[in-house]
């Protein structure tokens, strides 16, 4: 009897790649978790149970054939698993390092029910798709004929450069348009490198420039060239621009110097680790470097920002979030990761306003409980009375969300149709919007969401796009 390689669950309990030791990880950007060695991704993939129904695979956004690719992985056919996995996803290794797993695939596996720990499914696609650059199996894109059809995708970012991926490979004609220097979206100047290494999002760029994708960066679309001449240059367009409005805090003082946004704190950084001149870090402006750090927000990019702030050297980093650790939007995984590195977390504290003259010295913080649950069972925080204080601060950063930007107002675009969050409005599955030839996908569509599901849209998007084309030409070619 052929000898049983899957279903090892029992034996084999789970086990994450090493992650380094806190000291170790503060002291650089570089990712927290080594890569798992050969023999132990073969002995993690071989935990997989092979469900006849994978509750994986339906929780992951991009339907990933999970099962398939541990199998290959836990045989050894590595190549063959890289072939399977890269089918349904365009940044396999990207999604493997940044996807919230806990709450997609590995969070719905079932050997988990039965007390043995989730298959790591996550890290072991990372495994695959970066064993496949190191062995030149990632190949660039060469289509096997061009095609006369232009697209114009504006937003360099996971959404937009998974159409781009997919549609260059059928031949199409891509350029995007992106107002950043770099491709990339949050990818680049969003998540910090200690989650995703900034050479994993370049060498994907490269491939795209190199396999004939036109990467038009510096161009804000809006200022630099209009939608309309956008729209009159390409057969179709795919408005990919993310969201980039940040909610912002009121309040007394909340204009003094050292109050600032999330994403352009750590865009600075960003920018910093690729070795950029950023004068707003230089001057310490948006850099943590000595201060004391309070951070507002309990979702991921609160995380990002006080885990960046360590590693800048702040004196200390703490975390205001309005309810409680249970009831954090924010990633359990990363809030560990973070208390580990030295952050301080301060639970049931909603900001009021903020001390000081000219520059911020701390912010004014109410102490909240948990109410009566609302409709949605959720409990509402309410302020506890008489218990306000100040936490001291010399660098305060809001991490609140983000919305839409005004597109029609900023494109001088009225028919470009918007929710009333400001999202663009498009079909599911097609991605089309009611203007003719225009599709949207991503955060722009979605609200503020995951790389995963960006890529998912793009994905779909360029499908439909292609559809369209098939059809035209098949009729030009009856006529
Ligand atoms: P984006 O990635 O935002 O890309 C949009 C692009 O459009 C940008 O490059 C922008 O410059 C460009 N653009 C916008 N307007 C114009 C214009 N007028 N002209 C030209 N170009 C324009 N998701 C995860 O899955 N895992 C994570 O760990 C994670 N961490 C995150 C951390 C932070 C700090 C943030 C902010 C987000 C995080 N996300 C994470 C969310 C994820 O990054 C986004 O959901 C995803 O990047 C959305 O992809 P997108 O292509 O729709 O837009
Ligand atoms: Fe899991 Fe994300 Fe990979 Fe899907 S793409 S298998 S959700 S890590
Ligand atoms: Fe394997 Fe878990 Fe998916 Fe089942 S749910 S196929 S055990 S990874």
């Amino acid at each position: 009897m052929a000898k049983q390689v899957m279903l090892k669950f029992t034996e084999v309990p789970r086990l994450m790649p090493e992650k380094r030791a806190a000291d170790a990880r503060t002291a650089d950007f570089d990712e927290i978790y080594s890569q798992f060695a050969q023999e132990k991704a073969n002995e993690q993939a071989s935990r997989c149970s092979q469900c006849g129904v994978p509750f994986c695979q339906s929780h992951c956004p991009l339907h990933n054939n999970i099962p398939d690719w541990l199998k290959l992985t836990a045989e050894g056919r590595l190549q063959e698993a890289y072939e399977l996995s890269q089918a349904t996803n365009t940044f396999p290794e990207i999604c493997g390092r940044i996807c919230p797993q806990d709450r997609l695939c590995e969070g719905n596996c079932v050997i988990e029910q039965s007390g043995h720990g989730t298959v790591t499914i996550g890290s072991i696609e990372k495994y695959i798709t970066d064993t496949a650059w190191e062995n030149g199996w990632v190949k660039p894109i060469t289509p096997a004929r061009e095609r006369t059809e232009s697209v114009g995708i504006i937003g360099a970012g996971p959404g937009g450069l998974a159409a781009a991926d997919m549609l260059r490979r059928a031949g199409v004609q891509v350029t995007v348009y992106d107002r950043y220097d770099r491709a990339g979206g949050l990818m680049v100047y969003g998540i910090p490198g200690f989650k995703l290494e900034k050479q994993v999002t370049e060498r994907r760029n490269t491939q795209l420039a190199e396999g004939g994708v036109d990467l038009q960066m510096n161009v804000n679309v809006g200022v630099d060239i209009s939608f309309s001449d956008i729209k009159a240059k390409h057969d179709s367009v795919i408005i990919a621009t993310g969201v980039y409005k940040s909610r912002d805090l009121g309040g007394p003082g909340a204009g003094l110097n050292g109050i600032v946004r999330a994403l352009d704190y750590l865009t600075a950084s960003n920018k910093n680790s690729f070795g950029d001149h950023v004068p707003e870090f230089e001057s310490g402006e948006l850099n943590a470097s000595g201060k004391r750090v309070v951070v507002i927000g309990g979702g991921d990019t609160a995380m990002d920002c006080v885990r960046t702030a360590i590693r800048q050297g702040a004196t200390s980093v703490k975390c205001l979030y309005r309810r409680d650790r249970a009831n954090m939007p924010g990633s359990q995984r990363e809030t560990q990761n973070a208390e580990e590195e030295g952050v301080e977390f301060v639970w049931l504290a909603a900001p009021k306003g903020f001390t000081g003259e000219g520059d911020v010295s701390g912010v004014m913080v109410s102490k909240m409980r948990l109410g009566a649950p609302d409709a949605t069972g959720r409990q509402s925080p309410e302020i506890i009375p008489d218990a306000d204080y100040v936490e001291d601060a010399d660098l305060v950063i809001k991490a609140l969300g983000f919305e839409a930007e005004d597109l029609p107002t900023l494109w001088n675009e009225p028919e470009l149709q918007v929710t009333r969050w400001g999202t663009v409005t498009a079909k599911f599955g097609t991605h089309e919007t009611p203007m003719p030839g225009v599709y949207a996908v991503g955060d722009i569509v979605r609200g503020a969401s995951l790389v995963v599901w960006a890529i998912r849209d793009g994905r779909e998007a360029a499908e439909a796009i292609l559809k369209k084309f098939d059809k035209a030409a098949n009729a030009i070619a009856a006529e």
